[in-house]
Formats: C-alpha cells, structure tokens, sequence
C-alpha cells in the first residue's frame, strides 16, 4: 500500500472508532492529613486546630484554614468530588500522609491508626469496588517518620485495615517492610510497584547506617529484573520522592546513597517503567530522569495534597496551597501517561460560599503537548526554563492557585533544577550554571537548621 493510501486507511480507521487507542482513567490523592482537633466551635481562633502550631487562625473555615490540615468537612468535601467527577475509574492510587502536623506527644499508635482506618473507610465506602493502591506516608506511623526496615505492629495493623485492597503474596511483603507489587488489575503484562520510600527519608534514625533497609532495593531489582522478562509494563507509587524539593534549594529528602540506588533503579528498568507517582511536597510538580546521553527516559508526577497546611520548612515563604486531587488518563494496554487532569477547591471561596471542585487545569492543554510521556514532559520542563508565560503558569499551579506572586530569576533556578536534576551532584551543578548560589553557604544553613532542632517533617 502507497502512503497516501495507507493515511487514508488508517483516518476511516478511526472515524470509525476501530483504530482508537483505548484510554482508561485513574484518580491520584495523597497528603489528606487529617486533623480531627479541628474545630470552630469554641469561638477561639488562637487554637482552631492543633496543626497550626501556635498561628493564629482568623479565617478559618468550615472547609479549613491554609495553617491548618484538613477538617473532617474537606475530606469528605475531597472524596466526594472524586465520586462527583469520576465515579468509576480503573482504579485509585493513594500516596499517603493520612495524620496531622501536631507534636507525637499529641498523637500515639492507636491515634495513627484510628485515623488511617478513618480515611481508609470513607474511600471504600464512597468507591466500594475501586482497587486501591495504598502507600504509606511518613506520617502513617508512630513516631512520624520512624518506619522500621522490620514486621512490626503497625505494619500488621495497617495491613488488615487495607486487606481487601491486598492480593495475598502482598500482604506479606507490606507486613514486613511497607511494600508490595501486584499485576495492575490482575491483567497480564501490567504491573505496579508500592515502595515504603520513607524507609529512605534523612529524618528516619531507625534506618541510618543501613545499606539496604527491609532488603527493598534487592527486592525491587527482582520484581522490575522478573518483569523485564515477563515483558511487563510498571507503574512505580510511592510517597517521599527522591531529588530535591522545589521550594527550598538545596532541600533533599532521601539520604545521599539512596537517593543514588532509586535513580539507578530507573535507569537500569526504564524501559518497562512507564510512570512513577509520588507525594509528600503539597505541591504540583514533576521529577525527570535521563538517561547519560540526555535522553529523557522517565517522569515522576508530583500530584498535590488535599491538606492546605502552610508549611513550617525554615525557609519556604507562604508554602501553603488549596486543596488538589488529580485524574490520570493512560493507555490502558501500555500504560502510556496520556494526561492529567487537576481538580481543586479555592478554599478561601468554599468558606465565604460553598465548596465547589472545579478544573485548574489539563496537562496537555495548559502546556501545548500531546501527551505525558517522558518526551512531552521533557518539552514542559523546557516550556517553563525558558518562556516566562509558561513558568509563571506552572508556578500558580504549583500551589494550586494559592501563590499568584511573581516566580523570579531564584524561583526559577529552584523549580526548573528541582525538575531536571534528580541527583545531588547534578542538581548543584544545575543552580551553579543557572546563576543561583553554591551550595556551601546553604548547606551550612542546613546543618546549623538541623543542630538547633529546627526540622519540619513534611
Ligand atoms: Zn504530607
Ligand atoms: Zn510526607
């Protein structure tokens, strides 16, 4: 067949639907922290919820306040809406962070819990057939960010609160370590990967001086070296993400050889990994990773938290956001990320009126590309680096609407570094020849941070 022959063919072949791609739907939520203390009734705006520390909350809300985590009123607000606006998805992935900013003192095992078992039930009753696919959060554990490389009671009881979301062979391996893979939706030639990434946060001690805590990289090396045989297609969850956080240079989470096996990960099975979902930041961002000659051959999505709580980070100015959930659309044969979709609540307007989810914002409208893949994504990164319109979009959604100030020549060194450089040394190298500042002086500012006991967990 001659080639204007064969364009023809395949045109009557999608006017008439045969040579459609099919496309399926999935919801990503993540950061819901729920505060239950909060509470407008007492007529005190000094202590309206406990995870505003000691601000002061003058406008808070029945759906929240920006110093605040989620009322009970915004949660079931947010899942609602999911079911308003996409009731049936193929499934749902949940990134974890279910419990409030508030000191440990304030919160104990049986509290953790209590709350996790809460969010896990509103999800299972508003979508009482959806497979979810949970990951633990930092804060899904007693003492915030300690989770052991080891079974332990919270594993355990975690695990029958998700149960009927857990194959069998899963069950085991979250009770020991916080991490499992599964088939994607049973379906043959589809898989996803759920890691316990905290196990690699800097603020975890129980894991320090470990070289591979719970045995989760030899595990995941495996489960991606089997699926590579098995000519499989991977998506990678999970909760703290690897490289830097876009709001605060020279802020990484992961410790600095961790950080290093994830991305080795990637390389060596980017090939079979076609997207990778993550949480943690609150904000609306993405990671890309290359391979050594540049080629962009993977994109991690950052998608936004539920909470509005302005961050306590030394150093991040105003980091509070408004309430976001995300719909990915995919090809559900090759798992092809081929848009996003970003609903939110102006949070402000939902207290003076109602709450109202609406559209922020479709990837491949607001950027100009065909798709999510690692290519496309690569040519947002390239959008937001170098025409300002485009930054200053993706710096409003970044906040999801909460941020409207002007994102500089700093911020912009912060993003677009945090954006492309996934690795340390990369990434300092990146905000040196963008024209930011080395790294000496910062890192000094972090060591004394973190001697004066000034961390945050996130
Ligand atoms: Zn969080
Ligand atoms: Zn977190």
């Amino acid at each position: 067949m001659d080639f204007i022959r064969k364009v023809l063919f395949l045109n009557i072949l999608t006017v008439c639907g045969q040579g459609k791609v099919l496309t399926g739907s999935f919801w990503h939520i993540t950061d819901l922290h729920w505060d239950p203390t909060y509470s407008l009734g007492n007529g005190n705006s000094a202590s309206v919820c406990g995870s505003s520390g000691n601000r002061p909350t003058p406008d808070a809300g029945q759906f929240g306040d920006y110093l605040c985590d989620s009322p009970w009123d915004l949660i079931n607000s947010s899942v609602h809406a999911m079911r308003d606006i996409l009731p049936d998805p193929d499934f749902i992935i949940w990134t974890g962070d279910d419990t409030p900013h508030v000191p440990n003192e304030d919160l104990g095992e049986e509290a953790v819990l209590r709350i996790i078992g809460n969010l896990t039930h509103i999800i299972k009753v508003l979508f009482p057939n959806t497979k979810v696919y949970s990951a633990l959060g930092n804060h899904d554990y007693h003492p915030k960010s300690q989770l052991p490389p080891q079974q332990n009671n919270m594993y355990e009881q975690i695990q029958k609160l998700w149960e009927d979301w857990l194959d069998p062979a899963s069950r085991d391996t979250f009770k020991r370590g916080g991490y499992y893979t599964e088939k994607l939706l049973n379906q043959t030639g589809l898989r996803v990967l759920v890691l316990n990434t905290n196990l690699y946060y800097d603020q975890n001690s129980v894991t320090e001086n470990l070289k591979d805590p719970a045995d989760q990289f030899k595990w995941a090396d495996q489960v991606l070296s089997e699926a590579t045989k098995n000519k499989e297609k991977v998506y990678i969850v999970g909760h703290i993400p690897p490289g830097f956080f876009e709001k605060k240079r020279h802020k990484p989470w992961f410790r600095p050889e961790f950080n290093k096996n994830y991305l080795e990960l990637i390389q060596k099975y980017h090939d079979i990994i076609i997207g990778q979902f993550f949480g943690h930041h609150h904000t609306d961002s993405f990671r890309m990773f290359y391979d050594t000659s540049g080629v962009p051959i993977s994109a991690m999505f950052l998608t936004p938290g539920v909470t509005p709580w302005k961050t306590t980070l030394p150093g991040v100015e105003d980091g509070a956001n408004n309430p976001g959930i995300r719909v990915f659309e995919y090809d559900d044969k090759t798992l092809l990320v081929k848009d996003m979709v970003t609903y939110y609540l102006n949070l402000t307007h939902a207290n003076i009126a109602r709450a109202r989810w609406e559209k922020e914002y479709r990837l491949t409208e607001a950027f100009r590309v065909p798709d999510a893949s690692p290519a496309s994504m690569h040519r947002v990164l390239e959008r937001l680096a170098g025409e300002t319109c485009y930054l200053q979009k993706y710096y409003e959604f970044n906040s999801v609407n909460y941020d409207l100030t002007v994102c500089d020549a700093d911020c912009r060194i912060d993003h677009v570094c945090a954006i492309r450089e996934v690795d340390f040394e990369d990434y300092e190298h990146c905000v040196v020849k963008e024209g930011g500042s080395s790294a000496a002086p910062a890192l000094l500012t972090v060591a004394l941070a973190a001697a004066l006991g000034m961390w945050t967990s996130y």
